[in-house]
């Protein structure tokens, strides 16, 4: 898929807004078919409608250390009054960091958080949210969350959670002692858990207004902790999928067999 995302896209986008405040239903953090780091039954218009038909107003496809763009994709979005935010799940110093906003330019270049940080310095419109920082599998912030807080604006509320076990607890706590956003999405692989795990921003729609509002915590996360029996299910599905990613990335291409 042409990927057509410009150097000042989140900036072109605030010349469209509609001047209302309004509590914006958003997702932030989605994955589907098109990212093929991973193996996802649904596509990125198949999730825009199930979004539609839940009232959804933000979006953003997150890929793994890719970024996904078209402008199929936006104006499918658009027909169905949903705004997409332009992002990616950028693996950087072999962390998941969750960034919008960005040129493709951008995303080649960055690969340290100081990278991050003269980008940010660079683009108001730059957006960086910690994804399951605290969480065991996958590479995970951990430590390096609070390292490098300054080059973050809000911390993922993870939709996977039930009441025994909770890493969301640390990402909450640290999220309010550095007084950032603590964000729920659903980083949905599997489109039966679209909308149960999202946010509302209070913000005008365009993303410039959505990204100072995220700034300013102007956001509510609405997530219930899921039952022992989901979790264990989950988990299993959880690390069946990775197996099936690492063997995927092992595989010999014709190229190198
Ligand atoms: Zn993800």
């Amino acid at each position: 898929m042409k990927n057509t995302i410009s150097e000042g896209i989140g900036m072109q986008k605030a010349s469209r807004s509609d001047k209302a405040l309004n509590d914006l239903k958003a997702d932030l953090h989605i994955h589907s078919k098109e990212d093929k780091a991973d193996s996802i039954k649904y596509t990125a218009k198949e999730l825009i409608d199930k979004a539609a038909r839940l009232n959804f107003d933000v979006l953003s496809f997150t890929f793994h250390d890719c970024l996904f763009w078209s402008n199929d994709i936006e104006r499918y979005a658009e027909s169905k009054g949903i705004l997409l935010m332009p992002g990616c799940e950028k693996i950087i110093e072999n962390c998941e960091v969750l960034v919008y906003n960005i040129s493709k330019e951008d995303f080649r270049s960055l690969k340290t958080f100081d990278d991050l940080r003269r980008l940010r310095g660079k683009k108001r419109n730059v957006l960086v949210i910690a994804p399951h920082p605290y969480f065991i599998l996958s590479k995970t912030l951990g430590k390096n969350l609070e390292r490098n807080i300054d080059v973050f604006d809000a911390v993922e509320k993870s939709w996977f959670y039930c009441r025994l076990i909770d890493r969301n607890k640390k990402a909450e706590e640290v999220a309010e002692k550095h007084s950032k956003a603590f964000i729920a999405t659903s980083d949905c692989h599997y489109i039966e858990n679209f909308g149960k795990s999202y946010a509302t921003i209070h913000s005008q729609k365009d993303i410039l207004s959505i990204v100072d509002a995220i700034r300013g915590r102007k956001v509510k996360s609405f997530s219930r902790h899921i039952s022992f029996a989901s979790f264990f299910f989950n988990s299993i599905r959880i690390v069946l999928h990775m197996l099936t990613k690492l063997t995927k990335s092992t595989k010999p291409t014709k190229k190198n067999k």
